[in-house]
């Protein structure tokens, strides 16, 4: 009954310090806890649409060091197929650097490492071998991603991008993508209409369905999801619940639609599934580990 789904993207480890304030160029401070925390978009959705029940194989380079090899447990833990993963000395595991301060705000910078050396040749036909959806986003090079599309569309594979992080894409790629799940901001830079309002979520739809996408959800944080394609048009509401740490509320939200898709639910069911997995890992600190189990949303629902 499972179909097989295959996430290609990110691995990072996210190493997040707690400080009082930011410290000012040249300044050391002696900052609060240390965390760990396994993270990068692409890990994110593998591992999010695994603990709701699809068989997913996961496709990403990483480097033969610490990080990696962390990563790498992590991934056979939450039983990924990782049979493809890539490995290298000559490029670091992606990471990112993250500071909190005391009003909760964040400065990350991101080294890419191996992500961002994840190339076309790195990917053989066999990854694509009974497999229906692909999920895609952003932290891997922009000519990865034109190729994934490319390819896809050849082997009439179905390709679901999450546009994040933004950058501007060409007409080619998009016409060959079947569902985009952009988040307000993305939507914004992709079209240049803010999602703000039913028209202009309509707008910034009709934008994407004319550059030759059949179905696009735009991910709307406390107000849910807005759904258009041929047949619907419309808002569905996320849960009400207590948010403590939106982090990778889009990555769960694009896991669990993948996983809804997969297992052919129709597009309003697949998007209130999806928006409830994410509820449930808003109301969770940290990112990956947010990620809701399948048993959870029965649990929720019965
Ligand atoms: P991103 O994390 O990519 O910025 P959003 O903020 O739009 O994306 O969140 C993705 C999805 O997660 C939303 O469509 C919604 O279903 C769910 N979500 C986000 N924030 C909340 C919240 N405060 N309460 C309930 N659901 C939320």
């Amino acid at each position: 009954m499972k179909n097989k789904v295959l996430v290609i993207g990110s691995s990072n480890t996210d190493m997040v310090v707690q400080t009082a304030e930011f410290p000012k160029p040249g300044e050391t401070v002696l900052g609060g806890t240390f965390l760990m925390n396994a993270g990068g978009k692409g890990a994110n959705q593998a591992v999010a649409a695994a603990r709701l029940g699809a068989d997913v194989r996961f496709v990403a380079k990483i480097g033969k060091d610490i990080f990696g090899h962390e990563a790498k447990k992590g991934f056979v833990k939450e039983g990924l197929d990782i049979d493809y993963l890539l490995e290298t000395t000559e490029y670091a595991s992606g990471i990112a650097q993250i500071t909190v301060n005391a009003n909760g705000e964040n400065e990350i910078v991101v080294a890419s490492g191996a992500n961002m050396n994840l190339l076309p040749a790195d990917l053989p036909d066999q990854i694509f071998e009974g497999v229906d959806f692909v999920l895609i986003q952003l932290e891997i090079p922009l000519e990865t991603t034109a190729w994934i599309v490319e390819k896809c569309r050849k082997l009439n594979i179905k390709v679901v991008l999450n546009p994040a992080p933004a950058v501007s894409l060409d007409e080619t790629l998009l016409a060959g993508v079947f569902l985009i799940t952009p988040n307000e901001t993305e939507t914004q830079m992709l079209t240049g209409i803010y999602p703000g309002n039913a028209e202009s979520m309509q707008k910034a739809a009709g934008y994407f369905h004319r550059a030759g996408i059949e179905h696009v959800i735009i991910t709307l944080g406390s107000a849910g999801v807005y759904l258009s394609n041929k047949h619907f048009t419309e808002i569905i509401p996320a849960q009400q619940v207590k948010a403590l740490d939106t982090t990778a509320a889009g990555d769960v939200f694009n896991g669990a639609i993948l996983t809804a898709l997969a297992s052919g639910e129709g597009w309003p069911e697949a998007c209130r599934f999806a928006c409830r997995a994410a509820a449930i890992s808003v109301t969770r600190a940290g990112a990956q580990n947010s990620a809701p189990y399948r048993q959870e949303l029965i649990e929720k629902s019965a």
